[in-house]
């Protein structure tokens, strides 16, 4: 088989959703070409990825389906069994506690850092026989009807690749999804995410941290594997607005980590640097479709949303899981870019997708500049949540999916 096809799907985007879609689509038993610009994650394994992940339960679960969970480092894994969420910074700032135990929940989450996986997801890919194409795709365009019907994908090394159906997991700023006519509507949030890994002189516990504040943004510290049995390691995600983002980004490796440190009240003893800073610009990206003719949209290709809850590419994955369900429950008569088939992907998305979009936003914006009144109703409902036993359960009820 060529590179050029003809193959049944062609993945374009080689993040994480796109390589677990390839990779779920060739156990399938379906001819899949993979194409994307190469990723530029570092390859030295002795560093520690500043690009870390909250991935949920629900996506362990389909990594362990794809046979990627039990591959993967269990050492650069680390699980989260406790969260403390903190409206304020004041010390008796409202204290949100969820916890696995009480929540009935092995874990709430799994740390793991970009490099990790990607290494792990293309080894698997590898393994499959998937065809990995190093190029970007400049075009797209359907020929013919039905199941003697192909898309032709343009490359821009000037190849194209031909298949029954694409599958876009481009990222936030689609090319297939421009393409295919789809317009987003895109809202960037006024916030920068600030990225940088820590070491800090007391242990995490296997919990994660994270403060709200109108002037500090969400700052948000997760446990990586620690150093030892009392020293930690921890990844910041500090979704800081503009200004203070470009501050922090300009400081040098002592002054953000002695920010931090007084920033998250010492919660975890003095941080050290361990990697540079890195930051990403925010936004809230929907979609009116999630399907065009011989098109699925996937990952944030389909939505993107503020990282405050860690939910980006679970939601992603979420998508892949629905994508091959919908293909499991195809009727032997479905050719494989039967629309039919594709709106039941898209109905079963629609609602999961916008209710984390909107939660997120809602909740971005409680806690970014108020009228008084509104801030004291805000902090009321935050106690409420907080001192609610089933509250707290029906949170982590939606965090692990
Ligand atoms: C600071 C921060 C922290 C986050 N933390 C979390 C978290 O803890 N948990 C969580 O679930 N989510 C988190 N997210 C969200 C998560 O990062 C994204 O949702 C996820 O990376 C999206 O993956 P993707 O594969 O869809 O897109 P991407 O990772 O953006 O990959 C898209 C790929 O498509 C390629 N591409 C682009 N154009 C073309 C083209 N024309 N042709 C072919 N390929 C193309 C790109 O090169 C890239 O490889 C966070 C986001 C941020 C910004």
């Amino acid at each position: 088989m060529s590179a050029s096809g003809p193959f049944d799907v062609v993945v374009a985007g080689r993040g994480a959703v796109g390589a677990a879609a390839a990779l779920g689509l060739s156990q399938a038993g379906l001819r899949v070409a993979w194409v994307g610009p190469a990723s530029a994650t570092p390859t030295r394994h002795t560093d520690w990825d500043s690009r870390v992940f909250a991935l949920s339960p629900g996506t362990r679960d389909l990594l362990r389906s794809l046979r990627i969970w039990d591959a993967l480092p269990q050492e650069r894994i680390t699980p989260v069994y406790d969260m403390r969420v903190y409206a304020g910074q004041q010390a008796d700032a409202p204290e949100l506690h969820l916890d696995a135990y009480r929540g009935q929940v092995e874990a709430l989450a799994f740390i793991i850092e970009n490099r990790t996986l990607m290494t792990t997801l293309e080894a698997a890919l590898r393994f499959a026989g998937v065809a990995t194409i190093d190029d970007t795709v400049t075009d797209m365009s359907c020929e013919g009807k039905g199941p003697a019907g192909r898309i032709r994908l343009g490359l821009g090394s000037g190849q194209s690749l031909v298949a029954k159906l694409a599958v876009a997991a481009d990222g936030a700023d689609s090319t297939l999804r421009t393409l295919a006519g789809i317009e987003a509507r895109v809202s960037d949030y006024p916030q920068r995410a600030v990225v940088a890994n820590f070491e800090s002189s007391l242990p995490h516990a296997d919990t994660a941290y994270q403060w709200f504040g109108p002037d500090l943004g969400v700052l948000a510290l997760l446990p990586l594997p620690p150093v030892s049995p009392d020293r930690g390691r921890t990844s910041m995600v500090w979704s800081a607005p503009t200004g203070l983002a470009d501050e922090l980004s300009a400081m040098t490796g002592e002054q953000l980590a002695a920010r931090v440190t007084d920033e998250s009240n010492q919660m975890l003893g003095e941080l050290n640097l361990i990697t540079p800073a890195h930051s990403f610009a925010l936004r809230l990206i929907k979609v009116p479709r999630l399907i065009a003719p011989r098109l699925v949209l996937i990952g944030d290709a389909a939505h993107a949303i503020h990282p405050l809850a860690g939910q980006g590419m679970n939601i992603g994955f979420g998508d892949v899981r629905q994508l091959l369900d919908v293909l499991k429950g195809r009727e032997f008569y479905r050719d494989l870019a039967d629309e039919l088939l594709w709106r039941r992907y898209e109905r079963a998305r629609v609602e999961a997708v916008s209710l984390v979009q909107t939660t997120t936003d809602a909740l971005q914006r409680a806690f970014g500049p108020l009228p008084a009144p509104l801030v004291g109703l805000r902090d009321l409902g935050w106690r409420a949540v907080a001192s609610s036993g089933l509250a707290r359960r029906l949170l982590i009820a939606r965090a692990v999916q």
